[in-house]
């Protein structure tokens, strides 16, 4: 990942002396060599007090799906393994499976057999959160829930905790299986969980997600707690669902179907 543990370890406790926390840890490490002390906020970053996306499924079809999916992956440095030991950030599934709960006979034939794009909720109550026993996975003050790959263990327990299928796990070296690697985006490891991030990488540097940028509108992405946000616009004026909403992790990705 380009950093070694020792410079880890120095980057954290340079973190913790200062009282910044684990998430600044993380961010701080994504700048390494660079030290420290000489890291600034980049004033083009975007901010928000609560990140949320919405998916406009209407205005989607397979192609636009395959075409975010091949934007987040390639940014990424996604591996392409095509077995069951796939890892993927956003994928599609039919609307039986993306709202098993929401699902009847009546349901039209377009909406059944539509692509609907999944990748992580960045939930309010997420449960991979809570069943971390290293503090790998966490939730940033901006709602978005990231993953520290240096603390993850490997022990799985977000995967099994998360309902929506969100996290993949590198059963075997997954750096062989990346078609061709971005150099600014760290690779991963055999034995370590990755998942969505709502590319924070991106947004330090002042551009919108990925999948977003090449949505042609599709996915709108915005401050939830800001009621003048486009996404809280869209949201007022369109009736939208969310994946497994009875489970009580509050989902923070909506649908317009
Ligand atoms: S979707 Fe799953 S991995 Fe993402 S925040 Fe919610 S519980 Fe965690
Ligand atoms: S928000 Fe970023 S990381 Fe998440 S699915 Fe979209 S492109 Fe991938």
């Amino acid at each position: 990942m380009g950093i070694n543990r020792r410079e880890f370890l120095k980057i954290v406790g340079i973190s913790a002396v200062a009282g910044l926390g684990g998430a600044t840890a993380v961010d701080l490490l994504r700048r390494a060599p660079v030290e420290a002390s000489q890291v600034s906020p980049n004033p083009k970053a975007l901010t928000a007090k609560r990140w949320a996306m919405v998916i406009d499924t209407r205005k989607l079809t397979e192609a636009d799906c395959k075409r975010m999916i091949e934007a987040c992956h390639r940014v990424h440095n996604v591996p392409d393994i095509g077995t069951k030991q796939e890892v993927k950030w956003i994928w599609t599934e039919e609307y039986e499976h993306a709202f098993p709960d929401d699902m009847n006979k009546f349901v039209s034939d377009e909406v059944k057999h539509k692509p609907f794009l999944l990748l992580c909720n960045h939930c309010d109550e997420p449960a991979c959160v809570r069943v971390c026993p290293t503090k790998a996975t966490y939730k940033r003050p901006d709602g978005i829930v990231m993953m520290d790959m240096h603390r993850c263990i490997g022990c799985r327990f977000c995967m099994a905790a998360c309902p929506f299928g969100a996290r993949s796990f590198n059963f075997g070296d997954p750096r062989p299986y990346i078609k061709e690697e971005n150099r600014k985006y760290p690779t991963r490891m055999r034995g370590v969980v990755e998942k969505c991030t709502f590319c924070t990488e991106r947004l330090e540097e002042g551009l919108m997600p990925a999948c977003v940028e090449v949505s042609n509108g599709a996915l709108i992405f915005g401050d939830l707690d800001d009621p003048n946000s486009e996404v809280r616009q869209v949201l007022r004026s369109n009736y939208s669902i969310r994946r497994k909403p009875n489970l009580g992790t509050q989902p923070c990705v909506y649908y317009i179907v």
